[in-house]
């Protein structure tokens, strides 16, 4: 007998293909979403609404299977970090930021990651293996129910966004990522809608199209340097997919959505990236490019080989942009005291073997 389907990952598409595989009607897919991602039930038992028939037919195909909480750290600032522990012993951090009005949910998507970018603590850990879509969409399950709702009997949500920008590439984990994304835009599950969902990526340019094909969700950048020489040092992907042909795909993205903007991500790097050249280098790079500068001050871990720059090169480095007309913003740094800072997830490692796996972009 094959192993029962794990239904919390499927999106609608792909629950109602599962129950017209089993002789059903596609409908109950709609009900079942409901259940799992609406009620928080995983037990078939308490799907009331199915008949009993089916309700013993499911207990025998599927289970709706999540990770177990290892760890839970609240901030000061009440930003609050999980270690979600998977099936096979390996686990993830996920990161709640609130915010006035509103609340994001940083999500991973592969335990460790490829690239090898030099400012992050991922990195340095290797790369394990992709997460599953359930293995994706049970960190804003489990989010959703560790934070409660506002006020005893509301439906309002304390997540509000959602951020593909924990651990992992989305990019590379492509399928797996689309899938989750579906759940969180279902009516019938989360509801989000697609401006409040954003992807971030270190620059799999094949992908950022076929992105925009399949889901079109909000899109952030790593950007990190101005030209190649920087860029292929620091986030080694650049050598594959260089700065002229992300410029470009940044610009495809966005072409026909007269109101949409690429969030352009920019770490700020003592003496390396920060400097007067560096932000008048960045304007040029993005005149024809619809965006919005999130400047991200470096957050130190330890054997990190970067300093965060001043605060007064941090000012200065906005102030240029300012001065220019963009829009640029420096991302307060949130969460600091429990490693939950951008660049600061590591997650729990069973296999790191994989460190040096090639980027294999299909
Ligand atoms: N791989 C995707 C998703 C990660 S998003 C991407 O590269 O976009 C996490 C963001 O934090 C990225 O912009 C990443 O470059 C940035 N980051 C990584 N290490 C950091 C650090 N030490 N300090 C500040 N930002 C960091």
């Amino acid at each position: 007998m094959s192993a029962p389907a794990n239904l919390l990952g499927l999106n609608r598409t792909q629950l109602e293909a599962f129950f017209s595989e089993q002789g059903e009607k596609a409908f109950r897919a709609s009900q079942v979403i409901k259940w799992i991602h609406q009620q928080g039930v995983t037990d078939f038992q308490q799907m009331t609404n199915l008949s009993k028939a089916l309700r013993e037919k499911l207990e025998q195909t599927a289970v709706v299977a999540l990770p177990e909480v290892v760890a839970d750290r609240l901030s000061e600032d009440g930003t609050r970090k999980w270690l979600f522990k998977l099936e096979d012993g390996n686990s993830v951090e996920t990161v709640f930021i609130p915010e006035d009005g509103r609340g994001t949910l940083c999500i991973s998507s592969q335990v460790g990651c490829t690239l090898n970018c030099t400012f992050c603590n991922t990195a340095q850990h290797g790369f394990s293996r992709n997460l599953s879509s359930a293995e994706i969409i049970a960190q804003l399950w489990l989010a959703d129910r560790l934070l409660g709702r506002e006020g005893p009997g509301s439906h309002q949500r304390v997540i509000t966004n959602v951020v593909m920008m924990g651990m992992g590439e989305p990019l590379l984990n492509f399928d797996a990522v689309v899938s989750a994304m579906e759940l969180m835009k279902e009516d019938f599950a989360y509801g989000l809608s697609r401006r409040r969902i954003t992807l971030s990526t270190a620059g799999v340019v094949p992908m950022m199209d076929k992105l925009k094909e399949q889901c079109h969700v909000s899109l952030a950048v790593s950007l990190h340097a101005t030209n190649d020489e920087l860029r292929d040092q620091i986030v080694p992907i650049n050598q594959k997919y260089p700065l002229k042909e992300l410029i470009a795909a940044c610009q495809r993205y966005v072409d026909g959505s007269p109101r949409a903007r690429v969030t352009i991500e920019y770490i700020l790097l003592g003496g390396v990236n920060d400097r007067d050249e560096d932000a008048r280098a960045l304007i040029k790079l993005l005149k024809n490019v619809p965006s919005k500068i999130n400047l991200i001050p470096y957050n130190p871990y330890p054997g990190g080989q970067y300093e965060r720059s001043t605060q007064k090169a941090i000012d200065r480095f906005r102030g240029h942009l300012m001065k220019a007309g963009l829009t640029a913003v420096t991302r307060k740094t949130r969460g600091e005291d429990i490693e939950a800072a951008c660049g600061q997830l590591a997650g729990q490692f069973k296999d790191r073997t994989r460190r040096s796996q090639t980027v294999d972009v299909a």
